[in-house]
């Protein structure tokens, strides 16, 4: 008898988090290594977060919270969606979470039976495939086009869409893209979703402050009023505010799913740090006016390497509209020698060949669930980008 569950043979680590720590080992080994791979910015938690977790030590706020999260951080998160959203909830429909990766498992555990259907659009965040699988339930992906800006098309949407969906997962701006809805593609899905009242969305906001260009970001709830009773709205202050090690992510959504959630947190983690939930108070209550300035600087960065991927031989690359990725296409590269004799037949093929040729991790495009292509994360300094686009543009000019 196996000692380990059947449901873990189902279920892969994070490929991103592998990268990761590859290219720390790496590191620590003495190799030039720089790192693509990251999924957090490189910016440190403002001082007035840290301030208040600083002071929420003093006070003694270091024992159990409620597990929904507490009355203050909640009120907090209320008003957070009203002033940002414009979309209104009350305290029993916000839950928190460690990190909004916790609280999107939660829901799929929640809610999932064997076989219930999950609507995920290709390429993907990694986790959202596993956890569904993890939770007995079946994903449903949906290979988006590039000429599409990788987005699901109405059409595509309303093909995926059976008796068993349970869920559609929209990611805006995405992960691993970069590529953010607007708000009249928004509305063009939310009339397909409306047709179809069994099914729930799950809007994954987790980058909603970056975007670039004057984009306005929207979503699904506050474009379709008629759908918020069906849609979970997650967000976190991982990636907005720099805090991804606090591990605090939250959502709102009508109150029994919100129960059913809190239900099986009251049972795993119970809730994440009391430290946590005073600076992430903070986070939301306190001044705003950093992130268009944060935002700025990876615009600038978005714009740097988009400019330098396209001019390495057999690549090609989109500009997204937010997050701090890039989804370049290797195409290009694939059926090409690298200079050790390897040929290129995968992206996987071609982030290794990166990697051992001139040490720079990305992560491929099948990790994903779109190939062929690449994931670079541009949240790292700008002289990191530079000598890391040098390097590509060398190791794209050496295959034959
Ligand atoms: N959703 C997306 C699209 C992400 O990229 C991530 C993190 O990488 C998360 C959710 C989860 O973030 P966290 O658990 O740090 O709040």
């Amino acid at each position: 008898m196996a000692f380990i569950a059947d449901r873990l043979s189902r279920i892969k680590p994070s490929p991103t988090i592998a990268v990761t720590t590859k290219a720390a080992e790496l590191k620590a080994a003495g190799v030039d290594v720089i790192g693509l791979g990251a999924g957090e910015p490189d910016f440190d938690t403002p001082d007035n977060i840290k301030d208040a977790a600083k002071a929420a030590l003093d006070a003694g706020q270091t024992k159990y919270t409620p597990v929904a999260g507490t009355p203050a951080l909640r009120k907090a998160i209320v008003a957070k969606f009203k002033r940002e959203n414009d979309l209104e909830y009350t305290i029993d429909e916000i839950t928190v979470g460690c990190g909004g990766k916790q609280t999107l498992f939660n829901a799929l555990f929640a809610t999932l039976n064997p076989g219930d259907e999950v609507v995920i659009p290709a390429p993907y965040w990694v986790s959202y495939p596993d956890m569904a699988l993890m939770a007995e339930g079946t994903p449903v992906i949906v290979e988006c086009q590039e000429e599409n800006d990788f987005k699901i098309t109405p059409a595509e949407l309303e093909a995926a869409i059976t008796p068993k969906t349970k869920w559609v997962v929209l990611n805006s701006p995405s992960n691993p893209t970069g590529a953010a809805y607007s708000r009249a593609e928004l509305r063009a899905l939310a009339d397909v979703l409306l047709k179809h009242e069994n099914v729930y969305i799950m809007s994954d906001d987790m980058y909603e402050h970056l975007v670039y260009d004057g984009f306005e970001f929207t979503t699904i709830a506050q474009i379709e009023p008629k759908l918020k009773a069906r849609t979970l709205t997650c967000n976190g202050v991982s990636k907005s505010y720099a805090m991804t090690g606090w591990r605090l992510g939250y959502a709102a959504g009508p109150v029994e799913l919100i129960k059913a959630i809190n239900k099986v947190q009251s049972q795993s983690s119970t809730h994440t740090s009391s430290i946590s939930q005073a600076a992430s108070v903070e986070a939301l209550n306190g001044p705003q006016d950093f992130l268009a300035e944060r935002a700025e600087v990876f615009k600038s960065r978005r714009d740097l390497v988009v400019a330098k991927i396209n001019e390495c031989e057999g690549l090609s690359c989109k500009t997204p509209e937010g997050a701090f990725y890039v989804y370049p296409s290797c195409a290009g590269t694939i059926g090409k020698t690298t200079p050790d004799g390897k040929k290129i037949e995968t992206d996987t093929d071609f982030v290794t060949y990166l990697l051992e040729a001139e040490g720079v991790a990305a992560v491929q495009g099948t990790a994903f669930g779109l190939a062929p292509y690449f994931r670079i994360s541009y949240a790292t300094s700008t002289e990191a980008l530079e000598e890391a686009c040098k390097r590509i543009k060398r190791a794209c000019a050496a295959l034959k």
